[in-house]
């Protein structure tokens, strides 16, 4: 069974057709690298994914639960099985400013109130000191650098247990030299076989860790394929003058 399937999704906004007929799967395990020039509609995919948007047709369903199916949405219920698979992870990191780095961590887990304090605590702890954090647990966001609180932001979205993790330009609002750092801890999850969907402009990311590479413009999917094929070979000319302005 596919992870995801996602098929004809459309989404307007007013006039403008943001998305038109997506369609795509991601396997269990697949890293999916979703490139493409701005305004093209990764991130309005993305969120429609999680629920964050709301399609106007087209249905996506994770592991054969459906959270949209032909434009119509499922019960809030249903809805929230599916999303909980998920995890989202930000340009912006989105923290919590008011809340330490661990409390950022636990908050959701709190919420939903299906562990035990101590193991949610016990997690924390465990996903800190793999995303090389664990010195910062009592920090606030704003004692951060960037790269930590994307890092801190992965660690929160693992601390849920998603099948899936969707990644929004994790690294367009680091410095450079911040990048590496997160760049390796998507890598790590990828060797751990975590399925992941990554909207990214590192193309080395793209070409060295992802299964497959989707090239969005202007609301479809113009091509998809191994990074090999779409990067040494792309097949249309949109392709190769985005790769051309971009590698
Ligand atoms: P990308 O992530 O590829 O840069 P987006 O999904 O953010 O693209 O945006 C795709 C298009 O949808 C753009 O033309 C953008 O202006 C438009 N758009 C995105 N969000 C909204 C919104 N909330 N209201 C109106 N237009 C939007
Ligand atoms: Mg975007």
């Amino acid at each position: 069974m596919d992870m995801i399937q996602v098929s004809n999704l459309k989404k307007s906004f007013g006039q403008v057709d943001v998305l038109k007929k997506i369609t795509f799967a991601v396997q269990k395990s697949e890293v999916v690298a979703v490139i493409g020039p701005s305004g093209s509609g990764k991130s309005t995919m993305l969120r429609s994914l999680v629920d964050l948007e709301h399609v106007d047709g087209g249905s996506v369903c994770v592991q054969g639960d459906y959270l949209v199916k032909d434009g119509t949405y499922a019960n809030s219920k249903d809805i929230k099985k599916v999303t909980s698979k998920m995890g989202m992870v930000f340009q912006h990191f989105n923290l919590f400013p008011h809340l330490t780095v661990k409390e950022n961590l636990e908050l959701a887990p709190k919420y939903v109130k299906k562990e035990a304090a101590a193991e949610i605590s016990r997690r924390s702890s465990e996903l800190l000191e793999k995303v090389g954090l664990s010195a910062k647990a009592d920090a606030y966001p704003a004692n951060l650098s960037g790269g930590q609180k994307q890092r801190v932001a992965i660690a929160r979205a693992l601390m849920m247990r998603p099948d899936i993790i969707l990644f929004d330009e994790p690294t367009s609002a680091l410095d450079p030299e911040l990048t590496g750092e997160v760049l390796q801890v998507m890598k790590q999850l990828a060797e751990e076989h975590m399925t992941m969907i990554v909207v990214t402009h590192e193309m080395g990311f793209a070409r060295e860790v992802a299964n497959k590479v989707m090239f969005m413009d202007n609301g479809e999917i113009l091509e998809s394929g191994t990074p090999e094929q779409l990067f040494t070979n792309p097949q249309f000319e949109r392709t190769k003058a985005f790769l051309n302005r971009v590698l």
